[in-house]
């Protein structure tokens, strides 16, 4: 238009509605904690609430985080749901590897966090996955309830809206503190 509009002016009154700002860092982090790609890894009965997540009761989806991939370069979060046995470590710590930057870990259920009711006497059970790969958010439970996976993802949606250019994933800085376990790993 050639001549200023009756109404005032062309801006007036349209940046607040036609116009967002933001930063570098925030979009980012929108993007990604909106488009999280979960790897399949369920390797025991933990599992059976981590598929029920992606069904119409919970119904992942609606948080941008239900498109598991079957392969690990395809994924950005490991959530390990079950038993990590000592044969299993090495694995799990190769395919932790092949997921590409940035990367996160959710340890499901007790045997997973810390052993569970392998921690006494289970001799083949790893003592905690954070002994094998950095772990981002724990869910305790025996087995947690897919309302409590849910938690963990949301919770680690929150760590990744909260980090800054300057601090992006792979920082150690950024991770849980991994709490202290007795317990050998042999990879
Ligand atoms: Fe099974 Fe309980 Fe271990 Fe989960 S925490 S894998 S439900 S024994």
């Amino acid at each position: 238009p050639t001549s200023q509009p009756a109404d005032g002016g062309w801006l007036e009154g349209r940046f607040e509605e036609n116009v967002v700002l933001t930063t570098l860092s925030q979009a980012l982090n929108w993007g990604q904690a909106n488009a999280i790609w979960p790897m399949t890894f369920g390797i025991a009965c933990c599992a059976m609430e981590m598929m029920a997540i992606g069904g119409p009761r919970v119904d992942l989806e609606r948080f941008g985080c239900g498109a598991f991939r079957a392969s690990p370069r395809q994924a950005d979060l490991m959530i390990v749901a079950g038993t990590v046995t000592h044969k299993m470590a090495s694995r799990l710590r190769r395919l932790y590897e092949q997921m590409p930057e940035p990367k996160y870990v959710l340890a499901m259920g007790a045997c997973t966090v810390g052993g569970g009711p392998y921690f006494k006497h289970g001799y083949h059970v790893v003592k905690g996955v954070d002994l094998v790969v950095p772990v981002d958010v724990y869910v305790p439970g025996c087995p947690p309830r897919p309302e409590a996976l849910l938690e963990g993802i949301l919770r680690l949606q929150d760590r990744i809206n909260a980090r800054t250019l300057a601090r992006r994933s792979g920082e150690t800085g950024e991770r849980l503190p991994i709490p202290h376990h007795t317990g050998r790993v042999a990879l």
